[in-house]
């Protein structure tokens, strides 16, 4: 039997053109390291810069009232590596297999993202400053609605594999060294602990190298500053800052 909806005659596949309203600058230059969703790391600003033809004074007006907001994106880093059809969330240790609309997979049909951000306000340069980002430097930005409470959060909700906050944070301890340069750098980014602690508290590394012995030196870099640290007993311990 025909699917009931099913309409044989036309074309059912449909492609859409979408533009960006602009583009966003964040502290994460790569993909590694940046949290895997947004509320995670309240400490991460974001900045979206509009597309010239857009007047933010009229596009956000009214938006000031609004504590936090949904933001549409492209994942344009992955847009030629294609996506499959089952994933292994980080939340199942990387070991189980799920359906990617059963997924925040970043490799989807249509690599459109979805984050909910804190709304700081348009700056003295009519961008949009916004905290708790999960997205890459100049990220494509598609859209901006309010986020509205009584419509958008369910007291009751389910989450499935992702029920509960996520696995425990590590403690992260500095070397002399990287102390030191630490303290320096705080001239030019007054939150760069801050965001540094939680970048490494969340354990950026895969989810399978937590269950292993561990020795690798990893390296993270946000804004334009190279962070090297590794995982001692269970601490994650920072061996060198440097600013690029
Ligand atoms: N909250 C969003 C994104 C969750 S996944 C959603 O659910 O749709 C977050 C991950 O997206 C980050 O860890 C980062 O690795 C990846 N990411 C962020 N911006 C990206 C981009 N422009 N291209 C590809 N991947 C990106």
């Amino acid at each position: 039997m025909p699917h009931p909806n099913k309409n044989s005659g036309k074309k059912n596949a449909e492609t859409f053109e979408f533009r960006s309203i602009g583009v966003i600058a964040t502290p994460f230059k790569q993909k590694f390291g940046i949290p895997r969703q947004s509320q995670a790391l309240s400490t991460a600003t974001g900045i979206i810069q509009f597309a010239s033809d857009i007047n933010p004074i009229n596009a956000c007006r009214g938006l000031e009232a609004f504590s936090h907001l949904w933001i549409s994106f492209i994942f344009h880093e992955n847009i030629q590596s294609g996506w499959k059809d089952t994933v292994r969330p980080p939340r199942l240790g990387g070991n189980e297999k799920v359906g990617v609309f059963a997924s925040r997979s970043t490799y989807r049909p249509n690599p459109i993202g979805l984050s909910v951000v804190k709304n700081i306000g348009l700056n003295e340069y009519n961008d949009l400053v916004i905290a708790g980002v999960d997205l890459l430097d100049q990220t494509p930005i598609i859209d901006i609605k309010p986020y509205i409470h009584y419509a958008d959060s369910v007291n009751d909700a389910i989450s499935g594999y992702a029920e509960g906050a996520p696995a425990m944070k590590m403690q992260v301890n500095y070397s002399p060294l990287a102390y030191s340069k630490l303290q320096t750098l705080l001239n030019t980014y007054p939150d760069f602990e801050c965001l540094l602690n939680n970048v490494l508290e969340q354990d950026p590394r895969p989810a399978y190298k937590s269950a292993m012995k561990d020795e690798k030196i990893y390296s993270v870099l946000l804004h334009n500053v190279d962070i090297k640290w590794q995982v001692r007993d269970t601490i994650n311990y920072v061996l060198d800052i440097e600013t690029h």
